[in-house]
């Protein structure tokens, strides 16, 4: 059965790889990025979200079976992190929730996260938990100035664990798995993609990007990521609602082998 799929981030990387392959099986994409697609939107701002979020309930005819917000940017040196905070993280979230009643009108509707390995493998103090509530909380203006302050390096992880939270926390709500949407997240671990490529370009990150420990021996494909999404969207990944899973060559179980599955933490 051919089904409708919004994919942000399509003209590139894990999202072009997306469409790419739900495109040859038959399915109808609508792209949204910044360049080259259906829907031409600046993510990063809030009026391109609002055009992005109409442009595409009037392409679906209202009813949409799966939405991947796959648009983000990586941490440079020389980029602001209010930027991230923007795009990873609003530019997801709010898709999510703008499109969420067009994907309740559909039959087996699915959406997925794009989080990030770099969420649980970068060291500890690089994810800032006072930006990630302040995210949670919705304060765009608030936890851009933060992310300025911290800079791109550390909003990168900042912003995919609250996306990752985010979903987290209302996957399993009425809004959510309620309406018969499943929303989970994917955790990639570095992938071959324009977003690496431009960080191995960089003076200062470019020679430690290779250092990270991959032990499959090499970076991920963006087809592979593609084949995850697809699954999740499909009908066989019902039973999958709150999930955060990574696919990231063994770097997270190379990190942190105890430390998950853990029981729940202590209420403070
Ligand atoms: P990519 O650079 O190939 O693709 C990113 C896409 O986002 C591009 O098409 C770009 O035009 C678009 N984009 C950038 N700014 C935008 C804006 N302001 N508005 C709309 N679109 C915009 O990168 P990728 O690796 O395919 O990344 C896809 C997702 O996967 C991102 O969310 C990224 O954080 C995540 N991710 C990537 C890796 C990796 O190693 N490549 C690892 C973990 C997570």
């Amino acid at each position: 059965m051919s089904r409708t799929i919004a994919i942000t981030g399509a003209a590139s990387g894990i999202g072009a790889a997306l469409a790419k392959r739900l495109t040859s099986e038959g399915h109808r994409v609508i792209g949204v990025d910044v360049q080259k697609s259906d829907i031409e939107a600046d993510l990063s701002t809030a009026a391109g979200r609002k055009a992005a979020i109409a442009a595409v309930k009037e392409a679906c005819g209202g009813v949409l079976d799966g939405l991947v917000p796959c648009a983000g940017l990586s941490g440079l040196p020389n980029r602001a992190g209010s930027i991230l905070v923007s795009l990873n993280y609003f530019g997801t979230i709010e898709l999510l929730e703008g499109l969420r009643e067009c994907l309740a009108r559909a039959e087996a509707p699915a959406a997925v996260a794009i989080s990030s390995n770099s969420t649980t493998t970068t060291p500890a103090g690089m994810v800032s938990e006072e930006i990630v509530a302040t995210l949670l909380a919705g304060d765009e203006q608030k936890a851009r100035a933060m992310a300025d302050e911290t800079g791109s390096l550390a909003a990168y992880p900042t912003t995919k664990t609250a996306v990752a939270r985010w979903v987290r926390r209302h996957a399993p709500t009425p809004e959510w798995v309620g309406q018969g949407i499943t929303l989970n997240a994917i955790a990639p671990g570095k992938t071959a993609t324009a977003m690496v490529a431009e960080g191995r370009a960089d003076p200062i990150i470019g020679p430690h990007l290779d250092k990270f420990p991959i032990p499959l021996g090499r970076d991920g494909k963006p087809e592979e990521l593609a084949a995850l999404l697809a699954f999740l969207l499909g009908p066989e990944a019902r039973f999958f609602v709150g999930s955060f899973i990574v696919c990231d060559g063994g770097t997270d179980a190379l990190t942190r082998p105890d430390d998950w599955p853990a029981p729940p933490r202590p209420k403070a």
